[in-house]
């Protein structure tokens, strides 16, 4: 059996393993990618970021036209009805547009794009399998393991992929359900959660903490629980749940203390663990944690110095922008011995109505730190943009340090949030103090202005509130 040999082998080829590739073929490295999909672009772009904001965008659509053009004057003649069918398909062409896209790119970059699953081998190399055909293998001078990540299952669960399924099943569901139980408070599950609240669905989410969105500011948090419990959501925290499963049509759920909750869906979003077991890390000696991620140094290497991970597969913020981050700065650091991912600044937003949007450091962390900080806050209200937008429900948060005034942290909520956040990600990149910011002309009127504003309350100069 004839071995291809590259200078660089990338396993999985998500938003962390397709642009290391391509990077590193930049970079001058004989490289391939292997990915057991028939499509590239990794969790992603086929079951994770862009199916689940497409169906966000249709959902939010609907609920526009159903609730909200009657304030614009405009009336929607006859009734606004959803064909499930054709958002889904929309959703479907996207995908389908953007994984072809990913390889015509990994093409015109001269990277070998390899259909299969891949298995480290004790000799370095990586057995290549794909369904009925034969196995092949390839070796890289160096290997980068790129497997994202999985779904968590928890005990008690009785998984089916339709009835109790994951975030995957909840991006298909072939008809609205009428009572959905989301079983954890995460980011995923408060996007598809308003999705299928937005097609009529009743809601419920189930969180065995004491409060959703574990991580963000606290009083953002707050802020979003009230604000989506208005749109219908229920929310159940300090709840655990002990046993799920499909029961004829429909499917119950257990809760600690023996109250038994019924639905037509039950949405598993507990969590995501690190897709690294049966890739043959064994074989090489390579050490994880105790979630399976894999451990790595400051140059994403691991146990085995020719063998690097990134992504997912190494835990942190599981996030596609911070995996291609770690995918670039590894093969530089491979090639250059230079690279660098600032993980004091990586931007994570959640896509619902009103968006939640943070960088940095939250109150909470600052606190617990002990670092002195500034705070100046601006809400959607004092803003003429929102004002137009007919959306004024939220606010803006710069947490500055106090002795040096640099901008620490930033959390948002409200319209376009994700979209403000990026000013605030590359200011913190520069090292920006709010008064930096707030010496930036913005233009009016625009919601950036929001930003310009909580920047001069950091120091009681605010204009318009
Ligand atoms: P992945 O994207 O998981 O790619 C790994 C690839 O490796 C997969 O294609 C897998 O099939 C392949 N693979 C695994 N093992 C093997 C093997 N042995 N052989 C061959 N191939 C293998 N992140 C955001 O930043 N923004 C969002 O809005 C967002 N929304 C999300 C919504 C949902 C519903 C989900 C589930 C996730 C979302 N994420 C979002 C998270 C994001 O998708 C991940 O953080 C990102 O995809 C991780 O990239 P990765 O390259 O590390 O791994």
């Amino acid at each position: 059996m004839s071995e291809q040999i590259f200078d660089l082998v990338v396993l999985g080829g998500g938003p962390g393993g397709y642009v290391a590739a391509i990077r590193a073929s930049q970079l001058g490295l004989k490289t391939a990618v292997i990915d057991e999909n028939p499509v590239f672009g990794g969790t992603c772009l086929r079951v994770g970021c862009i199916p689940s904001k497409a169906l966000l965008e249709s959902s939010h659509l609907y609920d526009e036209a159903r609730s909200h053009l009657g304030a614009h004057g405009i009336s929607v003649n006859g009734t606004v009805s959803v064909d499930l069918a054709a958002m889904m398909k929309r959703k479907t062409q996207i995908v389908g547009t953007l994984t072809g896209g990913i390889g015509m790119l990994l093409k015109r970059a001269k990277v070998t794009a390899i259909n299969g699953r891949g298995t480290l081998q004790a000799n370095g190399s990586i057995a290549v399998s794909s369904s009925g055909g034969p196995v092949s293998t390839v070796r890289g001078k160096n290997t980068l393991i790129a497997t994202g990540s999985l779904p968590m299952m928890l005990p008690g669960i009785e998984f089916d992929g339709v009835y109790v399924g994951d975030s995957t099943s909840a991006l298909a569901y072939d008809k609205v359900p009428e009572r959905l139980i989301v079983i954890g408070g995460g980011y995923i599950g408060l996007e598809l959660g308003s999705v299928w609240s937005r097609l009529g669905s009743k809601v419920t989410i189930l969180e065995a903490m004491p409060a959703v969105l574990g991580g963000l500011d606290g009083e953002i948090a707050k802020l979003a629980v009230r604000i989506f419990q208005k749109q219908g959501l229920e929310f159940r925290t300090g709840t655990f749940v002990e046993s799920a499963r499909r029961t004829g049509d429909g499917c119950q759920v257990v809760i600690k203390g023996g109250e038994t909750l019924t639905a037509d869906r039950v949405l598993m979003c507990a969590g995501r663990v690190p897709n690294t077991r049966n890739i043959g890390l064994e074989n090489l000696n390579i050490q994880t944690d105790r979630r399976g991620a894999i451990t790595v140094n400051e140059h994403f290497q691991t146990s085995t110095p020719s063998v690097f991970a990134i992504g997912d597969a190494i835990g942190g913020a599981m996030l596609a922008h911070k995996a291609s981050e770690e995918g670039v700065a590894c093969v530089e650091m491979i090639v250059t011995g230079h690279g660098h991912v600032n993980y004091d600044a990586i931007p994570a937003i959640v896509y619902t109505s009103p968006e939640i949007a943070s960088v940095g450091k939250t109150e909470e962390q600052l606190q617990q730190a002990g670092i002195e900080y500034n705070k100046g806050v601006c809400p959607y209200g004092a803003n003429g943009r929102a004002r137009t937008l007919g959306d004024t429900e939220g606010r803006v948060k710069i947490l500055a340090a106090k002795t040096t005034d640099r901008i620490l942290g930033v959390h948002a909520i409200g319209i376009r949030a994700g979209d403000l956040i990026s000013e605030a990600a590359v200011a913190m990149n520069f090292g920006a103090s709010s008064e930096d910011l707030a010496r930036c002309c913005h233009a009016h009127p625009t919601l950036s202005e929001i930003m310009q504003e909580a920047a001069l309350a950091v120091s009681g100069r605010a204009i318009h509130t």
